[in-house]
Parts: structure tokens; sequence; C-alpha cells
């Protein structure tokens, strides 16, 4: 039985992620010091013999006894109202975080896998974005506390696969979404959904003309896993490569949830990214992997989800 060390394992992505290791005959140990994760999404895990969880601060040192196959980086607030609450811990968590994660892999011998994000673009001037852009980023806006984490994460891994022969994978993630997120995250689906749900109006930032491309997060985790599992080094994106403005976005959460909220129109968010659409070619070619969950499927499981949390 191999071991995977998760870090934010309790929070939306990374309980996921340990969910489907688990279904998989993998031990977890997940570490999480709850900071934007949730005991909830892994209370149905702590019963197992193959699943434990450590709570505690990935950016300062942590021992783990245990033998050690796989680490998936995943911790940092990643809601952009998180990150802007949450500006030090962010960059710790990209920084001292990623560091330390890579040191306890070299340390197990354990192949490491960073859960990186398309915020390295930043706002891009090429469409849609593949592995080979640099980006646009502002290093000294709001956002940059997370572009630069991530950005620098990506660096600090290249270097210890490249200068301390660590066997390392890079994920750039595009926007996820569904069960499990926080009602109160701030990211459009889940502001939108819990509006709608309540009849009160959509905030739409700008004109809603922006747009994302969104994956169901069962598609991101198999995408995240594939890659794992591969020799792909450099980094590759993940994500769903359906884009949709963000105002057809609120329509079809307005249709979804059959509510009379209207949308309302509020001031874009500084440094806002106006396009974001991941080229796949590269996952499609090396992991034989594409998002399978279409958006009307996984924006009705996620309703369903938030209908139980929003009462
Ligand atoms: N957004 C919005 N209303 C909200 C929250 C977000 O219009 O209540 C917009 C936001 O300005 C951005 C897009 O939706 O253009 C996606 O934002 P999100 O926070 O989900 O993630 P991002 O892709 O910006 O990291």
């Amino acid at each position: 039985m191999s071991t995977a060390v998760i870090t934010g394992g309790a929070g939306f992505l990374g309980s996921h992620l340990c969910d489907r290791l688990i279904q998989e005959g993998q031990s977890v140990i997940c570490l999480d010091n709850l900071l934007t994760g949730s005991i909830d999404n892994i209370s149905h895990l702590t019963g197992s013999s193959a699943f434990r969880f450590v709570r505690c601060d990935v950016t300062e040192d942590v021992f783990i006894e245990e033998d050690v196959d796989f680490v998936y980086h995943c911790a940092s607030p990643a809601s952009p109202s998180d990150f802007l609450r949450l500006p030090i811990e962010t960059l710790r968590a990209g920084s001292f975080g990623t560091h330390l994660m890579l040191e306890l892999a070299a340390r197990k011998k354990a192949r490491f896998l960073l859960a990186s994000s398309s915020e390295v673009y930043g706002d891009p001037l090429t469409h849609p974005q593949s592995e080979t852009y640099w980006g646009n980023v502002n290093p000294i806006g709001p956002r940059g506390v997370y572009d630069e984490s991530k950005r620098y994460a990506e660096a600090v891994t290249m270097a210890y696969h490249r200068y301390r022969g660590l066997d390392t994978r890079i994920a750039r993630i595009f926007n996820t979404y569904g069960e499990r997120m926080r009602v109160d995250d701030g990211r459009a689906i889940p502001a939108f959904i819990k509006q709608a749900l309540h009849g009160h109006d959509i905030t739409v930032f700008g004109d809603g003309t922006q747009t994302r491309s969104v994956s169901y997060v069962a598609d991101t985790v198999e995408g995240l896993l594939r890659l794992m599992k591969s020799d792909y080094r450099l980094p590759m994106n993940i994500g769903s490569p359906e884009e949709i403005a963000i105002g057809r976005l609120a329509e079809e959460i307005i249709g979804l949830t059959n509510s009379k909220s209207k949308i309302v129109y509020k001031a874009l968010p500084e440094d806002d990214p106006k396009v974001r659409q991941p080229d796949i070619s590269l996952a499609k070619r090396v992991l034989k992997w594409e998002p399978r969950v279409s958006r009307q499927e996984g924006l009705i499981r996620t309703i369903q989800y938030f209908r139980t949390k929003t009462s």
C-alpha cells in the first residue's frame, strides 16, 4: 500500500483528493491548519485506518514518521477574498510551505506534486493559455500575493528537480468548483449559488464579459492523479477548456436554481483577469485526460450540496 501526504487535505480540492486516493487503496496523511479548510470535509474519513489527519502548519517544520511515496502540496488560501484577507499566510504557504514539503519529499524519496494555479498567467495577453506562456502578472497588485506565491513555488519545485534530482510534477489548476466549497468562500460560483438560493441580488463584478473556464472537482482530481502517475515533469494545465462569460454563468445559475434573483453589477476588482481558458492539448496527449462532467451536470450537483448548507 503506498502512502500519500496531502497538504491542505481538509480544503475543498484537498479533501476530494483524500477521498479519491483512499478509494484507490492508498494510505493518506492529511496535513491542514484549518485556516480555510474544515474538519467537516474529512470527518467521514477519520474512522478509516487508511487515513490520518494532522493539524499543523506546513510553513513550520512537520515531522512524519511513516514512509511516504507521494506528496501533494495543495495547502494555500485559493479564493481571491481569502488571499486578500490572508496575504502573508498565502505567501508563506507558497514559499516556506513549498520548501519544507520539497524537503520532506527529498527525505522520504517521495514523488512531489505542486498544486499550482492558472494565476501564474496573471491577466493573460495570449488566449487560450498554454504552458509555454510566461504570464502577465502585477507583482505588487492585490492578487500578487497569490500569483507570485505560486510562481515562486513553481521555481523552487523546478530547482529541487534540476539540482537535487527530486521527482516532481507541477499542475496549473484552472478554476475548479463543486461540493465542499465554502458557502462564504467568495468565489463566483459559491457566491452566485448562495445568492440565487436566497433570492438575493446576484453580484456580477464589472460588466460580466470577463471569462473563466470552470472544471468540476472530480475532473480536476482525476487530472492531478494522472499527472502524478505520469513521468511528465514540466508544468501542465489542468482545467476545462469550455470558456464562459461571468455574466452568462450567473444567468445559468439563476436558471438552474429557478431563482427570481436579479443581476446587479459591482466594481471589478483590481487586476481581475479579463479572460482565462486553458489550452489542454498537453494533458490530452500525455495524460489522455480531459474533463468529462458537463457544466450543467456539475452545477446541478453543486447546487444540491449548497441547498443542504444554506437553509
Ligand atoms: N466574480 C463576480 N462576483 C462575485 C465573485 C466573483 O462577478 O461575487 C467574478 C470575479 O470578478 C472574476 C470571476 O467572477 O472575474 C471569477 O472570480 P473567482 O473569485 O471565482 O475566481 P478567480 O478566477 O478570479 O480567481
